[in-house]
């Protein structure tokens, strides 16, 4: 009897494509093949096999089984939860699951060394050869390059057998973690945790735990500490990582590798592709049992996955807004559910969502309550800006001031913590008035003065700064208006002109390692005072610390959307958390407008509990989350009124469902981008409705015209 094979193309089509089987191909679930579709041939994943009643000679067949291992059966059912839960196509996901399988596989390295014989006449040209041979140069040229001699040197010391040109076959496997390796000495209120977490872990089977306790208390001893033991309870167990940026993998795989006595797999957009197929067989094969990543880790093929962590859980940066959109610290409870593993989720300011599930016992929850050691937590004071403003045209307070030179005369470190990138957030003509946008786009743009350039955060469109205003023609009447990173900088040099001042931002710290580089000179004080953007004022450790200036409290708690407070008051604590690691006490000083806001006086009193008690209450009252469920539905068209038309249209296509509201269609915020207009809906659900369902039900009863996108945002944490 002839098989279909249903097979899942990593694209977003709405569902698996049928092919017949070849006689004696004797295809599995989770194999990968090459499917043809129109005239390419493309990587799928069969998904279904059936027997074909009347055979199967209709179909195309699969064209052959590709040498990549099949797909683990969790890892199948667990890109098809996530497709469901987002509304999306399966194969979005999977493209993220494949992603490793497509890379090219590491090539063998190509290097020069030396042989160990003498040179016949050693030139001072050759003795720089043989000086820099040991940086690993990989070709002749490359060597002369390095040791400032012509290509004619090297080759004539490779002619004479000193130096040898080697392959060297390159490292494909893990080396193996060693769990029964000792940790730190805990502390009383790490080594309770930690045994509740190495309990959990033995025991096995799907369970979520709530990591709580404040910067600098040891979360990450006490989370290694479950590695640990899943590593321990079962020779085969696979661990994961999840960071929310990928300038805090590099601290954390430092810390594994130290732990453990071996490196993990690292998996972010920074990791070149070969090294990303090297993780992928490791983590497929079950030779990389430790992996430290991005959110994007979270979709890899683990063979046997016992312990998900999600560090920094109440981070917005686990959310993936473009693509396909999920929000990582959820999607892990669920893959953690699939695979009956332990989850720990570990933040200082948890989500009101994680900690509704901790209230409510569905998570185990697990406080520590002290920063290690005499570490303290930093004092805290509010600099009224009403009171004590800044000099015109400047940015930083006269209190903020005497603190910086205090903390500088000390020989101690300074953190400005300020998150916006560039020089200025506005640039607007002072004779006509005009501000400064991208264009296509709703957004202003962001002076850089380190480029000399206009950019749009939004869309990434730059420009060079015009000499005048491109609307009235008036020369050099464009200003600058509000600070940036780049600005208090400015501001920080003038003041304290023989400190060593650096910025971090992703313009500053473009990639990893140069991010690493920043964060490795902080916190071996050769920086005074670091300006820096949301990317550094988490997760580190820096042992000088002991100020830290928050330059605008209030930024985050403008433009109002649903999470505006409590994510102000995450990011605060957590950057205010900077301050007075070790012996050294710390306090931090929060410039606001509005001193009296019940985020700044808990911040202030740093009473976390009641912060979160008025905000829940409020939630509460509104039906909103995590007491609620909310999506969003995103339209964009070229074409207003075509848009307008299909908008209303959907609106009522709504389906009627007791406990479901449905808000809009309304303008969206940023109303228009790259030239597309941009409306929205807003639907709001009570807890106990499948709102996935409602969604898809939705979405099933419009047919979008072709060049309209539409897309649904389930748990939206952006309201633009
Ligand atoms: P968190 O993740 O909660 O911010 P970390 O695990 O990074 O805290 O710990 C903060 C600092 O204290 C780190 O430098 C860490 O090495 C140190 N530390 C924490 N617990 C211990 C311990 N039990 N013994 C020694 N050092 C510790």
């Amino acid at each position: 009897m002839s098989r279909i094979a249903s097979v899942l193309l990593p694209l977003p089509l709405p569902e698996a494509f049928d092919y017949a089987e070849p006689e004696g191909m004797a295809l599995a679930l989770g194999d990968q093949v090459a499917a043809p579709l129109g005239p390419n041939l493309l990587r799928g994943v069969v998904v279904g096999l059936r027997e074909a009643a009347g055979g199967n000679r209709a179909l195309k067949p699969v064209q052959g089984r590709l040498e990549e291992a099949a797909l683990p059966a969790s890892t199948l059912e667990f890109v098809q939860w996530a497709a469901r839960y987002a509304v999306d196509a399966p194969g979005q996901p999977l493209a993220i699951a494949l992603r490793g399988a497509r890379a090219p596989k590491p090539k063998p390295l190509r290097v020069i060394e030396p042989t160990g014989r003498a040179p016949v006449r050693p030139t001072p040209a050759r003795t720089r050869v043989l000086t820099a041979v040991g940086a690993g140069a990989a070709s002749g040229a490359a060597l002369a390059r390095l040791a400032g001699v012509s290509a004619g040197v090297v080759k004539a010391l490779i002619d004479e057998g000193v130096l040898a040109l080697r392959t060297a076959a390159p490292q494909l496997g893990f080396d193996a973690p060693d769990a029964a390796r000792a940790g730190a000495a805990l502390n009383a209120s790490q080594a309770a945790a930690a045994a509740e977490l190495r309990a959990m872990a033995r025991a096995g089977g799907f369970q979520v735990a709530l990591l709580d306790g404040v910067t600098g208390s040891g979360k990450t001893e006490v989370y290694l500490e479950s590695v640990a033991a899943a590593l321990a309870a079962d020779p085969e167990a696979q661990a994961l990582i999840l960071l929310p940026e990928i300038a805090l993998t590099q601290a954390v795989i430092d810390r594994v590798a130290a732990r453990f006595g071996a490196a993990p797999g690292e998996w972010h957009s920074d990791v070149v592709p070969p090294a990303r197929r090297r993780v992928w067989e490791g983590v497929i094969g079950g030779g990389c049992r430790i992996v430290v990543g991005a959110r994007s880790a979270l979709f890899l093929p683990f063979r046997r996955l016992k312990l998900i962590v999600v560090d920094e859980e109440h981070d917005a940066s686990f959310k993936q807004e473009e693509g396909f959109i999920y929000h990582a610290r959820d999607m892990a409870v669920a893959r953690g559910k699939i695979e009956a593993a332990l989850v720990v989720l570990a933040s200082a300011t948890p989500s009101l969502e994680t900690l509704r599930n901790a209230e409510t016992g569905r998570y185990r929850w697990l406080t520590l309550a002290d920063r290690h050691g005499a570490a303290r937590l930093p004092a805290i004071d509010l600099v009224d800006l009403r009171e004590t403003p800044p000099e015109p045209g400047r940015w930083l307070s006269p209190p903020l001031v005497t603190a910086m030179g205090e903390t500088l005369a000390a020989g101690e470190q300074t953190l400005l913590f300020l998150n916006r990138r560039g020089y200025a957030p506005l640039v607007l003509c002072r004779a006509c008035g005009e501000r400064m946008t991208a264009p296509d786009t709703d957004s202003w743009l962001v002076e850089h003065r380190y480029s000399g350039r206009l950019v749009c955060h939004l869309t990434g469109f730059s420009m060079p700064k015009p000499t005048q205003c491109p609307h009235c023609g008036v020369r050099d009447s464009l200003i600058s208006i509000g600070p940036g990173v780049e600005r208090v900088e400015e501001e920080a040099r003038q003041l304290f002109p023989e400190a060593r001042i650096a910025v971090f931002s992703s313009d500053t710290a473009f990639d990893a390692r140069e991010g690493k580089r920043l964060i490795e000179a902080m916190a071996a004080g050769e920086i005074d005072i670091l300006v820096a953007t949301q990317a550094a004022a988490k997760g580190h450790n820096f042992p000088k610390l002991t100020l830290v200036g928050v330059v605008d409290a209030d930024l985050g708690l403008r433009g109002g959307d649903l999470r505006a407070a409590e994510r102000t008051y995450q990011l605060l604590a957590q950057a205010t958390g900077r301050a007075g690691r070790r012996e050294r006490p710390g306090r931090a000083l929060l410039q606001t407008y509005a001193p009296d806001h019940p985020v700044m006086q808990a911040l202030q009193v740093q009473d976390r509990d009641a912060f979160v008690a008025a905000e829940m209450a409020e939630r509460e009252a509104a039906g909103l989350p995590p007491f609620g469920r909310l999506a969003a539905v995103i339209a964009s068209d070229v074409d207003a009124a075509r848009l307008d038309t299909f908008m209303r249209r959907m609106a009522e296509a709504a389906p009627n469902a007791p406990g479901v509201e449905v808000y809009g269609p309304a303008d969206a915020p940023l109303g228009l981008v790259r030239g597309r207009r941009r409306k929205r809906f807003l639907v709001r659900a009570d807890r106990g409705v499948d709102l996935s369902a409602y969604m898809a039900a939705w979405r099933a009863r419009v047919r979008p015209p072709g060049a309209l996108r539409l897309s649904i945002d389930m748990d939206p944490y952006s309201f633009l």
